[in-house]
């Protein structure tokens, strides 16, 4: 086990079973603190069900899942394990398309109360400070009056990571960000991505290959519920196992 160094995130031979199918198998995933991963794998190979079980969505059947030193997240519930800074950015965007940009941010900061008591409140000048820097940071600077409705697609996920800054998410995980979404906007996603690295320890699960190319430093493959290949974005795309699960290529020398 490769203890003395400081993994953000650490998950070790970890098992889930649906309905005696396991989703999960063995998996096993190391991450260091402001790495960007990213991870790929064919529909079906759980990489969903990986985020599910980081953030106390589903509980393993076996397995250890730890967030910093030694924080055992397979005792905690969902809302305590996005107390401890993991957020997570589902597909389709959630945010709240009646209340402008700035409000969102606003509602999602550290400490903020309800909706209600939140906007009957006054921003304080610290707050307004952070939420001007959080959108500068998700190009949405220009954009601080509009309501979040009438954003486009790719400026809603923006949005929703602005919000997971405002929770001063530690570790962020973002489920296929660039699905739906166009080239530029894609492509200014990566740009984003790029910018919060070292700050924050990301993972992004992405299957559009050119987006891939521009944000990946170490790539994990996942197959059948566990850790396939990891490597560069070249190691990951020469490796014959990968070519194999991808393109169906028949089985040769394992890597
Ligand atoms: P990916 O995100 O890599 O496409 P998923 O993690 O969504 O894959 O799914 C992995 C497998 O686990 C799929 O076969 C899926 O049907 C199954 N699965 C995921 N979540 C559940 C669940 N809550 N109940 C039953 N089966 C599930
Ligand atoms: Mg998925």
């Amino acid at each position: 086990m490769p203890r003395g160094r400081e993994f953000i995130l650490m998950l070790e031979e970890v098992n889930k079973t649906f309905e005696g199918f396991k989703a999960i198998s063995n998996l096993t995933f190391y991450m260091d603190e402001g790495e960007l991963r990213v991870i790929i794998g064919p529909n079906g190979a759980g990489k969903s069900t990986m985020l599910d079980l980081i953030t106390g969505r589903t509980k393993p059947d076996s397995g250890r899942i730890e967030f910093g030193l030694d924080t055992d997240l397979t005792k905690l519930s969902e809302p305590a394990i996005t107390r401890l800074g993991i957020g997570r950015k589902f597909q389709t965007p959630s945010v709240y398309i009646d209340h402008t940009v700035f409000e969102n941010i606003w509602l999602s900061l550290e400490g903020s109360r309800s909706v209600w008591q939140t906007l009957f409140s006054r921003v304080t000048p610290e707050q307004r400070a952070r939420i001007d820097d959080i959108l500068k940071t998700v190009s949405l600077d220009g954009k601080a009056h509009t309501l979040a409705g009438a954003l486009s697609h790719g400026q809603k996920q923006w949005l929703e990571i602005g919000m997971l800054l405002a929770q001063n998410a530690k570790l962020l995980l973002v489920d296929e960000p660039a699905a739906g979404m166009t080239d530029e906007e894609t492509h200014k996603t990566g740009e984003l991505l790029l910018s919060l690295e070292g700050k924050h320890s990301i993972v992004v699960i992405e299957h559009d290959m050119t987006f891939v190319r521009q944000i990946a430093r170490r790539i994990t493959v996942l197959h059948q519920g566990t850790v396939l290949c990891e490597g560069s974005v070249d190691q990951v795309q020469n490796d014959e196992r990968v070519q194999e699960v991808y393109l169906g290529r028949k089985r040769r020398e394992k890597c």
